[in-house]
Order: structure tokens, then sequence, then C-alpha cells
């Protein structure tokens, strides 16, 4: 509930924005305040970012960024690790994950938006979810060794010293070692989707963590949906899936210009009543063209997903 004065004001007014507050103060994003440059995705070292906490942090206050999420792979370490930075900054931080699942036999993220970040269920899943990326990295591994790549699982290790082990950590490994010739090749080669280092077993369902996100007061939305490749009517019956399991929005706005052509996902957000969230997906500053905080507008007539977020948890 809003309880301070200057929120209150905020809400008569609605034109005041997130940064002209003070981050001391509660914040309910439901009642008419708006961010002035969200970004709802993006990640740190603590999974397979390239910027500590801190420094991210110091970015998205140099971007003008007024409301942020860390959405880490599987863990809230960046999070709790960025808070302290994020309140001298004057950002909005939310509490925030990116869930891996499988849906039909594939790779599918969830981000879980403002989720209580001590919430017991929720800290038991990440739990999982780390032993589950170990156990995964190390199967990648073994099946890197069986067409001669030796020691992938120890060398990719070494390159996460900070949490989360994942493909992008092989693909810099298998980089580093010559195997490849860019991080690209990485991927079309040995990690991406259907390619043997794409072990995808020990994922929770969808359904799970949209469950698990709603069970800690979160708001489940669907990562990236363009990025699964997949035809119209496939799309359709993912998103369809995702919404009657609970999942209340998606990633629409993942760019700087929102693309004009026929769009699906904007028509499957539409048929299924979902919010829309704003996701640069950073990971590095020396990928050029994906800037923390570059992105587009919501567009008519879609409610931002900070609408459906509530007071900021801590
Ligand atoms: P993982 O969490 O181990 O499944 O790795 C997923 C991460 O790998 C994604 O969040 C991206 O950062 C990266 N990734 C996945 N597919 C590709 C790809 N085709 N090219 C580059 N990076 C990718
Ligand atoms: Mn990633
Ligand atoms: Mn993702
Ligand atoms: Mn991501």
């Amino acid at each position: 509930m809003i309880i301070n004065q200057k929120v209150l004001t905020t809400y008569v007014l609605n034109t005041t924005s997130i940064s002209e507050l003070n981050t001391n103060d509660s914040h309910d994003l439901s009642s008419g305040l708006n961010p002035l440059k969200p970004d709802l995705h993006c990640h740190t070292y603590c999974s397979d970012g390239d910027l500590s906490p801190q420094a991210l942090i110091e970015l998205a206050e140099q971007s003008g960024i007024d409301l942020l999420a860390i959405t880490d792979h599987d863990t809230l370490d960046g999070y709790f690790e960025a808070k302290p930075f994020a309140e001298s900054a004057a950002i909005q931080l939310v509490p925030a994950i990116e869930w891996s699942a499988v849906w039909g036999g594939m790779s599918v993220h969830v981000v879980g938006l403002n989720l209580d970040p001590n919430d017991s269920t929720l800290t038991e899943q990440l739990t999982n979810q780390r032993t589950a990326r170990i156990e995964r990295a190390r199967e990648i591994g073994r099946k890197l060794a069986k067409v001669g790549i030796e020691d992938a699982y120890s060398g990719a290790r070494n390159l996460a010293p900070m949490g989360q082990i994942g493909r992008p950590h092989f693909a810099r490994y298998l980089l580093e070692k010559g195997y490849v010739k860019n991080y690209q090749e990485a991927f079309k080669k040995y990690l991406g989707a259907g390619k043997l280092g794409d072990v995808k077993t020990s994922w929770p369902q969808l359904e799970e963590v949209v469950a698990w996100t709603r069970q800690a007061g979160g708001v489940a939305v669907l990562a990236h949906p363009k990025h699964y490749k997949l035809t119209r009517s496939k799309l359709g019956r993912l998103i369809e899936a995702f919404a009657e399991a609970g999942g209340e929005a998606i990633e629409l706005v993942t760019s700087p210009k929102m693309d004009s052509t026929d769009n699906p996902v904007k028509h499957f957000a539409q048929l299924y009543g979902l919010a829309v969230s704003v996701a640069s997906d950073f990971h590095t500053p020396q990928n050029g063209w994906q800037h923390l905080g570059g992105l587009a507008k919501v567009p008519e007539p879609f409610v931002p997903v900070w609408q459906m977020m509530g007071e900021i948890k801590k």
C-alpha cells in the first residue's frame, strides 16, 4: 500500500518520475508512477554477464535508468550485492530472476519480477537450480570430451568463479582454447539449440517456475519470445501455455525501436491479455548493439508490467 505523502502526490499529478523520489520512500508502481528509463532484464557476473553488480549499477546511473531489474540466471546473488549501490544511486532495484525451464522439450526462460527475495520456497528452488546447473555443466563437459574437447567442465568453471555456470562459460573456454574462431561459432557448432552441448534435461517445467514466482509474490514474464525461433502457431501455443500457467506478462519491448511490421508476439500478448515488459537482456558493454536501458516505450494499448508489480519488495 502507498503510505507516504510524496507518492500520493505523484499519484494525483501522475507526472512525477521515479527518479524524482527519495529511494527510502515506498513505491507502489501500480498507482501511476512511470519510470523514465526502465530496464527489466540484465545480467551481472553472478551469472553470465561481464560486469560486477556495482559496475552494473554505475552504468545504469550513467545511462539515466531509474527502474532496474537484475535478472541473473537462477540466482539472486547479483541483486543482493547491487542493492546498497542502487540505493545510493537512487535507482529502484526490483528483486528478480531469470529462470531456466523447459516447455515441449525445449529450453525457455521466464523472468520473475518483484519476488520476495527471502521467500523460503524460492530460496530452496534456487539451490536446486544451482545443483542442476552444476550437474548439467558436468554433462556438457562429458559430451564435449566425446568429440575430443578436453577439460571443458573445469575450464568453464574457472571462467565462472562468481556463480552460475552456463553455456556462455563453455563458449568462452572453446574460444580461449582455439576450438572455435569466435563466441558465436561456439553456439553454432557445439552449444546452441539442438547441438550436443544443449543439455536441458534437469530444468523444471515452465508451469513450475511460473508457480514458484507467483508463490513468492512476483510477476512471471515470458522472456525474449522471439529467440525461440518458433513458427507462429507454436509461439501461440507457448504463450497460451504460459498464460494458462499464471504468467502475466511478456517481453515485447527489447530494442530502441519497436518493429512496425506484423509482430506475432504483439498479437498473442493481446489475445492472452498479457502485460508488457521492457528488457534489453544486457550482458556486456562489449556488445555494441545491446545497451542497458536503450529501449522503446511500451506501445498502446498494452499495460506496462510495472503497473502489476505493486510496491517494490526489499
Ligand atoms: P544457459 O543458461 O547455460 O542455458 O545459457 C543460456 C545463455 O547463453 C543465454 O542467456 C545467452 O546469454 C547465451 N546464449 C544462448 N544461445 C546463444 C546463442 N545462440 N548465441 C549467443 N549466446 C547464446
Ligand atoms: Mn545469459
Ligand atoms: Mn534468456
Ligand atoms: Mn537474460
